[in-house]
This record gives C-alpha cells, structure tokens and sequence, in this order.
C-alpha cells in the first residue's frame, strides 16, 4: 500500500482545542515522525487555516513542532459535511489516511481510509505511541489492524 498523504486533524488529535492548544504527551515524537516517515503531512481540520497555522507556530516556538514539517506543512481546504479526501490535492484518496478522533467527519464510503485517534482533552495519554505503530505497519504495506 502507498501513502503518499498523511492527513492530520487538528483538535482533539493533536491538541485540546485550539484556544488553549495544549499539546498532546508526546507530540513532537508523533510530528517527527510523521515528517520523517512520509512526503506530505497536511492538516484537515474544522479549524481555518489562519487559526490553525497559529497554533502551529505557537507549538513550535514552545518547541513541539520540527520545523521542518512546519515549513511544508499542508491545510487542506474544504467545505461540506465530510472531510473528503478528494479535496486533498494531487493524489489517489486511496493514498491519503487521515487520523481523526471523530467519525462524524470521514466520509462513509473513505473509512478504509481513517486511523481512528480517541480524543483528549488533557491529561496523560499513550495514544499518539499507539498510532505511530499502526502508521508504522501502514507504511511498511502490512494491513492495518481493524477497529
Ligand atoms: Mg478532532
């Protein structure tokens, strides 16, 4: 399998909300990652990209964002009721996975394509560790584990 598109929501994922935009344990491990692992890692999230490219910058001058990725990072835009893959450009929506905390967003039909996050809102969490692994074995072509 090719991901050529790591597509990453915003609040709930990687952050609380972007009020506060607090980070998530271990975020700078997962953004490094992703950076490392994949050729384009976009944002696709309820919040507008000024927004959410302010909470980058404010993560990153607290020290949680590789620059890096934050130089090449995507927003994706898009209306609608689904976060659509198809509205990431210049790519097959069967490249693109998206990690998403809610399902109320993926399209039914694109669920092949979603790695289920579980939301936070503070507090100590593993699940950033966990989704590397399962990016991890995306990457390398094994299946994704179900659920
Ligand atoms: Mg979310």
């Amino acid at each position: 399998m090719c991901v050529k598109v790591l597509a990453l929501d915003l609040e709930r994922t990687l952050i609380d909300d972007a009020l506060s935009a607090r980070p998530r344990p271990r975020l700078r491990n997962f953004l490094t990652f992703c950076d490392q692992r994949f050729e384009r890692v976009v944002l696709f999230t309820t919040v507008d990209e000024s927004s959410a490219r302010e909470v980058m910058e404010d993560l990153d001058r607290r020290g949680y964002v590789p620059r890096h990725l934050l130089a090449l990072l995507e927003y994706v835009d898009w209306t609608g009721e689904y976060k659509d893959l198809r509205f990431v450009p210049d790519v097959q929506v069967e490249e693109v996975f998206i990690v998403d905390d809610d399902v109320s967003w993926i399209r039914p039909d694109q669920r092949a394509q979603w790695i289920a996050i579980a939301p936070w809102d503070g507090g100590p969490d593993d699940e950033l560790l966990r989704i590397e692994s399962v990016l991890t074995n995306l990457a390398d072509g094994t299946a994704p584990s179900g659920g």
